[in-house]
């Protein structure tokens, strides 16, 4: 894909205080801080590529800092983008910051932005994941990982990518989870910082991936957890790791 850019000088000049202050566009938001969401969303877009989550400018990444949306922009290598390339919109999908073109999934992006609490959105086209998403209506409940996206991860039908009616597809999906698959298409998880949506985005794939292994093996059909063994998963996974 080719890399687009949009002259957005007036919509900028727009949102300008007459101070011209250090913030992005007068909208609250202190430039250091867009700036350190900015570097981290590239580290994470970077990382989805360096991981064989995603291949060339596939995928697409997002993070929230107040009422602004920082995302990728569409059809731009992630290795080539630096901190002159911040790209944001606010939650209408109106560009704020930039010039580059916003990714072509803002609808998706936004739409999980405006409904649910989260921070940090990614999309990818991992390879198992996807491959899973063209078999089943829902991931199987082979490990209790699942409990990490809020159980039994669901496959949103198949709709044309950088559509709304895509986007009203996942929301449904998501219902009461924070990632599900996208039918052949790829995954879209989101948390409360970019670690944690990158995080279940790994292990979505990782899950896709034990599946496809357990259920490829001739004469055997895989063992699946049950809701209950799966709910009391979730409950310890609640004090999992380090106290603080
Ligand atoms: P963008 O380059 O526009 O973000 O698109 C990549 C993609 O994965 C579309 O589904
Ligand atoms: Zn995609």
């Amino acid at each position: 894909m080719a890399e687009q850019r949009r002259d957005t000088r007036d919509e900028r000049d727009a949102g300008e205080d007459s101070q011209g202050s250090p913030e992005v566009r007068g909208r609250g938001v202190p430039d250091d801080d867009v700036a350190r969401a900015w570097d981290e969303l590239v580290a994470t877009a970077r990382r989805t590529v360096a991981d064989g989550l995603v291949v060339g400018t596939s995928g697409n990444v997002s993070v929230r800092v107040g009422d602004t949306v920082l995302v990728t922009p569409t059809g731009v290598p992630y290795d080539r983008l630096t901190p002159a390339d911040a790209t944001g919109v606010d939650l209408s999908g109106r560009q704020v910051l930039g010039t580059l073109r916003p990714t072509s999934e803002l609808p998706m992006h936004l739409a999980i932005h405006r409904t649910t609490d989260a921070r940090a959105v990614v999309h990818t086209h991992a390879v198992h994941a996807t491959a899973v998403s063209t078999l089943v209506s829902e991931l199987p409940l082979i490990h209790y990982m699942s409990a990490a996206l809020g159980g039994p991860v669901r496959v949103a039908p198949y709709a044309t990518y950088g559509t709304p009616e895509l986007a009203e597809n996942m929301l449904r999906a998501l219902t009461e989870r924070t990632g599900c698959l996208l039918q052949n298409h790829g995954t879209i998880t989101y948390g409360s910082t970019l670690s944690e949506a990158y995080d279940r985005t790994a292990q979505l794939e990782w899950m896709s991936h034990v599946w496809l292994k357990a259920s490829a093996i001739p004469g055997h059909t895989p063992t699946l957890l049950t809701p209950t063994q799966l709910e009391e998963a979730a409950h310890r996974l609640q004090s999992y790791g380090q106290r603080r």
